[in-house]
Order: structure tokens, then sequence, then C-alpha cells
């Protein structure tokens, strides 16, 4: 929290939460536009009921592996061919992504790397995006709440972001029955990067009262469905607090910070093709010993420890539970949803300099806590190896 207790927060334009609720999306966008462009995943097919009952003509765009810059720039190509005055994302994070790039795009005009953060000119967004849905049909990124979009440049060898609060969806449409068909493997990705995605805006600097409830609660609701809906896919209301956790925790990281785990995936997301959700798995138990024993260190009075030991409480659903207990939590849930370290998700020996050098200035990592020193980014990713 700053000093003087001021904050923004914001938010979807409209958030509507709850399992089936995905066939009221023709009422919802009625009147927000003429022609649609839709990224799905994909296989388009598999929402085609859905997208039988949108109000207007549509242009399907699937999108396919990680959304790259190139693609972006595909996508807007095709939604100004057409005339698309509104965008609808139906799928995982990947797709959201680009969705809301395209949506962007529209808005402002030119091609993505005007405004990529790092790898592009990083030009101010200054106009609203075109209407933009979100409807995520994994519970993890929670890019349905946030502001910015990831892009990968394999040219660059990294990934970067277009950012601005002009991106935030104006509805996140998040019906948890989308996600009962995830294979258990990407259920556990994205459950821990959601869960991930609470942990690292509690602890951060730029927290405020809005962000505390929020991350507190997606916490509680990832202890409470996360190894079950990993172990039984059906499980609606399992699916339903994932849904939730992912939802609370893109709330959360738009208007906090994110922190070390989130700076070193981006750096080792642009190296090696691993699923996002599983490179914050391997780093969050190793970077969470390491921040805490930085703090205890270093700052011993900081509040981040308090936010630690609730967080524990959080996950233990134990209110006395000691920070140890709440990081063996995350042990032994990283290790039960089979989530292999950094050296199986594809991180060389070779590649650890690099990756040390980049995550120490990498944005996400200017939420940590505490500024880890080289010593110690390096001892944590040693330890996320296996
Ligand atoms: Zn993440």
């Amino acid at each position: 929290m700053t000093t003087a207790g001021a904050f923004d927060f914001g938010t979807a334009g409209r958030i509507a939460f709850g399992p089936g609720r995905a066939t009221e999306l023709p009422s919802l966008i009625n009147g927000w536009g003429t022609r649609a462009l839709v990224c799905t995943g994909a296989d388009p097919e598999r929402h085609r009921q859905l997208l039988d009952t949108l109000p207007v003509p549509v242009e399907l765009f699937p999108v396919v592996g990680e959304p790259t810059v190139e693609m972006a720039g595909i996508a807007t190509d095709v939604a100004r061919a057409v005339g698309a005055d509104l965008v609808i994302a139906l799928g995982g994070g990947s797709v959201l992504d680009l969705g809301k790039s395209v949506a962007m795009l529209l808005g402002n005009g030119g091609q993505p790397l005007d405004y990529l953060e790092v790898i592009g000119r990083g030009l101010p967004i200054t106009e609203p995006s075109v209407a933009f849905v979100a409807i995520p049909t994994t519970a993890g990124t929670g890019s349905e709440a946030t502001a910015n979009a990831v892009l990968t440049s394999p040219e660059h060898g990294r990934k970067a972001s277009v950012r601005s609060a002009f991106m935030i969806p104006r509805l996140a449409l998040v019906d948890s029955m989308l996600t009962l068909g995830c294979p258990p493997q990407v259920t556990a990705a994205s459950g821990l990067d959601a869960l991930t995605q609470c942990l690292e805006p509690l602890v951060s600097g730029s927290a405020n009262p809005i962000t505390d409830a929020l991350a507190t609660a997606g916490l509680r609701r990832t202890a409470a469905g996360l190894r079950r809906a990993y172990l039984d896919g059906s499980d609606v209301e399992a699916r339903t607090d994932m849904a939730l956790a992912a939802l609370l925790g893109g709330m959360s990281l738009a208007n906090a910070k994110l922190g070390a785990v989130h700076g070193f995936a981006g750096v080792i997301g642009g190296k090696v093709t691993s699923a996002h959700g599983a490179i914050c798995a391997a780093l969050l138990a190793p970077v969470t010993a390491i921040n805490i024993r930085a703090l205890r260190d270093r700052e011993p009075l900081h509040p981040a420890l308090d936010r630690y030991r609730q967080a524990a409480g959080a996950l233990t659903g134990r209110p006395d539970a000691s920070i140890e207990e709440g990081i063996e939590w995350i042990r032994e849930t990283v290790a039960a949803l089979g989530v292999p370290g950094l050296g199986e998700l594809g991180v060389q020996a070779g590649m650890v300099d690099d990756i040390v050098a980049k995550t120490g200035t990498a944005s996400s990592t200017k939420g940590n806590p505490i500024v880890l020193t080289e010593a110690e980014l390096r001892e944590a990713l040693d330890r996320s190896m296996n």
C-alpha cells in the first residue's frame, strides 16, 4: 500500500460469473457491434452451438499455440478486412490475449510492434479498444480481468506485453462448465498459475485493500478446488472454485503487481515452450522460501511477512498456520499435481546466466516484496530445476 493510502482499482466493465451462463452471451452483447471477430482455440467446432446463437455475423480466427506478434497482426488484418467492430475471445489465456490485442489495434490503428513494451516502439495506447468480450475455457491466467496481453516474438526469443487500462475486457463471461473438458495437466498448470497470481499481488508493495480481499479469497478457492479439479475434471463445484480463483487472481494482478516468480516465468517462457503455469509452479515454492529468508534477514519488520502468514492460513485452512506450513502446502500440492522441475520443462544449464540477468530487470520482478540479489535469484532458479 502507498503511504498516503491512495490507490486505483479497475476491472472488467461487467463480470458475468456462474456455471451455465455462456448461454447468456447473445443477450449480454446485444447492440455492441455489427460484425464480430471470434478468436477460439485450434478447434472452433467445439463451440459451434454457442457460436450459432450470436446475433451478428461472425468471422472465426482459430489460435494455434502461443499467440505471437505476427499472429496478432494477421488477426487484426482479418478483422479490418471484414469490418469487425466487436471482438469475442473464447478459449484459454493465449486466445484471450490475442483477442485483447486485436480489439486494442482495431481501436487505435497500427500494428502490434507499435505498442509492445521492450521489443517494440512502446507507443502509448490513447484510444479505447473496440468492444471486447473474454470467455475463458481454462481457469488460470485471469486474462478476462487484466489490462495487458502477452505476445511472443520468436525472433526476439522473448515475450512482451501490450498494456493499457483501455484493454480491460468490457465483459468477462466466466462459465466454469466451459472448463470441464480441460485435461488434468492443463488443469494443474493453469490452476497453479492462478495460485501464483493470487499470492504475488498479496505480498507485493502495490497491494491495496481491495486486491488484498480478492487475492485472499482466491487463495481459499484454490485450496478448496485445485486438487479436486485435477483428480476429477467433471467436479463442477471444484471447477467453479478454480474459475473464481483465476478471475480473482486476474483482478488482483491488474491492480497490484506480481513478483519474482512471474519475472522468471516471463523470461523462461521466451526460451522454452512449456506451459506458463507449469513454469510458475516449478518456481513457486523455492522463490517464496527465498523471499521469506531474505525478508527475515534484511527487513524483519516488513509487512509482507504478515501477508505470507495470512496466505499460509488461507491455503491450509488453519488461521494459525506458520509460513513454513504454507510453503509446505505449496510444495506438496505442486508434487501431487505432477508438475516437474524446470529442467524437465526445458531449462538448460547454459541458459541460467541469461535468465538470472533478465529476471533481475523484468517488469514483474519489480513487484517482488524485496529486491533479491543475483545470488538469491540464482539459488531460486537452481532449486527449481528438479
Ligand atoms: Zn501467470
